[in-house]
């Protein structure tokens, strides 16, 4: 068969990172072909790995085809809709609630969604999804009830806002805490607006005033001090000035003329997210523009969805969502990440492509993906001297991967540490087995389950797989396998000295020689260092020791000997052979 050359064939587009199964497919090539020509150009990689675009083109083009990145199709709707000004209609504010641990948080969530929920409704609610809406008058308002910080570090690590109105819960007969300030700094790092709910005011022993001069030392000084924070006293357990909260709420949100669009496809963030025995995966999403609609496409990080049911907050089927609502989607192919955008799709196809380019860009970034010049990101590795012990963690929840990832994170010292190359919500699947093997890691699932299918392919890929119930025997482990990888410690002791008193006869490789034990205790075969003025010379294996002219198995100090050394160091009259031993220690970490 002819060589393709240039002239004739299209440009191939080929991703940031594909795999070499793959890569050969789209040049229409046996991947023994590509894997050779890798081998050629000094990659070593199997048709199960990934290489970089740098590396395919190369390659792509020793191989006679034109290689051109390919449009990275998740970027297209990427871009959350930009709305001219004036355009599009108001939409309900999103409300996060924020403040230390036990000063309210729940409770008030709680207190307002029952005084605000028709009380017909208020009943029926027994589930919480992550956020739920409440009507005052004719407007509608979004609170989001995952844990305030949560909402704040997703933001941070997704780069897009999700709420906008922080409401910092300080109880009044406590005051500002270290959650406080952090709520605070969050808050005012993501540019949100900001209301103080003084809480607990019921309480004897509260003190609102207290609490305004510690906000007012933190420079947020209340209004009526003639500041720009709006503070209402509150008590979530009497219900005290719930509405007057609410309506503050709205007021602060008004400064921001929060507009969304209506029509068309729908763009959010997810919001929570679980694994359901029944359902498979369920997200909370919650639209931020245009319309959501059971059979839409979604994608979601590396994931997506054809939706095949919507529900609301009260838990009742709807057909479709609007910006502001919060609902709960099944129909996700996995469990999404908290703080993922989602965005739409034109079809089954588009979703799935859209997905896998984003997993493709996950994996590719925790994993050394083969590249030509490897040596260089070898030397880059080493130099660092930080070994890591991959791993691809799967969890039954999103917060069990929280948790996980801190207590791994702990487990480190200057020259071992767990990396975490992959970690998601459900059950261990083929997929993650498959990308254990790539990656070298070690698969670890924490209360999720392995179906006997699986544990034969992770025999037969020699993935080693460990499941777990308990943290902290997934951390012992752990922490003994890293011990494991850290170099022993070498253990030098000096067992005995000799001054060289007289040299009979150098050779290249050996000295005949003389001197006594001034310390300790010499035999032969023992190791030792030359030593001159304190400086050492050279290495050497005493391979001959005699005493009287007698060869012997040992010397102690005082003796006078003759020795043979082995040694390509010349050794000279006075001086010192260190006699030393060398031994291994196993280090734990
Ligand atoms: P969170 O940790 O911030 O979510 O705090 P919680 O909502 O769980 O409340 C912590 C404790 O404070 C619980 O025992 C509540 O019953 C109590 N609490 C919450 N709000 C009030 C209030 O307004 N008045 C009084 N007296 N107790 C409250």
């Amino acid at each position: 068969m002819a060589e393709p050359t240039q002239s004739t064939q299209e440009p191939i587009a080929i991703p940031e990172v594909i795999g070499v199964g793959e890569f050969a497919t789209r040049l229409g090539l046996p991947v023994t072909r590509v894997i050779g020509e890798l081998m050629k150009n000094g990659v070593m990689a199997t048709i199960n790995e990934q290489i970089d675009f740098d590396t395919a083109a190369i390659i792509g083009s020793e191989l006679g085809f034109e290689i051109e990145a390919e449009k990275a199709e998740e970027d297209a709707g990427r871009q959350r809709t930009v709305l001219a000004e004036g355009e599009g209609e108001s939409r309900p504010p999103i409300v996060a609630v924020m403040g230390h641990v036990d000063h309210g948080k729940t409770s008030l969530l709680d207190a307002i969604r029952s005084s605000h929920v028709a009380e017909k409704e208020a009943g029926g609610i027994t589930q919480h999804i992550g956020a739920y809406q409440i009507k005052r008058g004719e407007r509608w308002i979004t609170f989001i009830d995952t844990p305030g910080h949560e909402a704040f570090s997703a933001l941070r690590q997704h780069g897009a806002r999700m709420t906008d109105v922080a409401i910092i819960v300080v109880a009044a007969d406590d005051g500002v805490k270290p959650q406080t300030k952090e709520a605070i700094r969050h808050a005012q790092e993501a540019g949100v607006q900001i209301v103080v709910a003084v809480n607990k005011i019921d309480k004897e022993g509260a003190d609102p005033v207290r609490v305004r001069q510690e906000l007012s030392e933190l420079g947020l000084t209340p209004e009526e001090w003639g500041g720009n924070t709006v503070m209402v006293d509150v008590s979530a357990k009497a219900g005290t000035n719930l509405d007057r909260l609410v309506d503050v709420v709205l007021l602060v949100a008004d400064i921001e003329d929060l507009r969304a669009r209506v029509d068309g496809p729908a763009e959010g963030s997810i919001i929570e997210s679980h694994l359901d025995a029944g359902k498979g995966p369920v997200a909370t999403v919650l639209v931020l523009n245009g319309e959501l609609k059971t059979g839409d496409y979604l994608v979601a990080g590396s994931t997506y969805a054809k939706v095949r049911s919507l529900g609301d907050f009260r838990g009742k089927r709807i057909s479709s969502a609007h910006p502001g609502m919060p609902a709960v989607v099944t129909g996700f192919k996995a469990v999404p990440s908290f703080g993922d955008q989602f965005k739409p799709a034109e079809n089954e196809k588009a979703a799935r492509d859209a997905a896998s380019a984003v997993l493709r860009r996950e994996q590719s970034k925790s994993l050394g993906v083969k590249k030509i010049d490897a040596s260089q990101l070898t030397a880059a590795i080493s130099a660092g001297n930080v070994q890591e012990l991959n791993v691809v963690l799967k969890a039954d929840t999103q917060g069990s991967l929280e948790s996980l990832h801190e207590s791994l994170d702990q487990l480190r010292n200057p020259e071992v540490a767990v990396k975490v190359v992959s970690s998601a919500v459900g059950d261990i699947s083929e997929s993650d087995i498959e990308f254990a093997k790539t990656a070298g890691a070690l698969m670890i699932g924490f209360n999720v389950t392995l179906n006997s299918g699986l544990k034969a392919l992770a025999n037969r890929e020699r993935v080693q797989v460990r499941l777990y119930k308990v943290i902290y025997e997934l951390t012992d482990d752990l922490r003994e396998a890293l011990g494991q990888m850290l170099a022993p410690e070498v253990i030098d002791t000096v067992v005995g000295e000799l001054e060289i008193k007289g040299v009979f006869k150098t050779t290249k490789t050996n000295v005949v020689c003389g001197g006594t034990v001034t310390s300790g205790k010499i035999e032969p075969k023992m190791k030792l260092r030359i030593k001159r003025a304190g400086e050492v010379m050279g290495e050497g294996v005493l391979a001959g020791l005699q005493k009287d002219k007698q060869v012997t198995k040992e010397a102690f100090e005082g003796d006078t000997c003759g020795l043979n050394v082995t040694t390509t160091t010349p050794i000279e009259l006075g001086d010192t052979l260190e006699y030393y031993t060398i031994e291994t220690k196993a280090r734990s970490l």
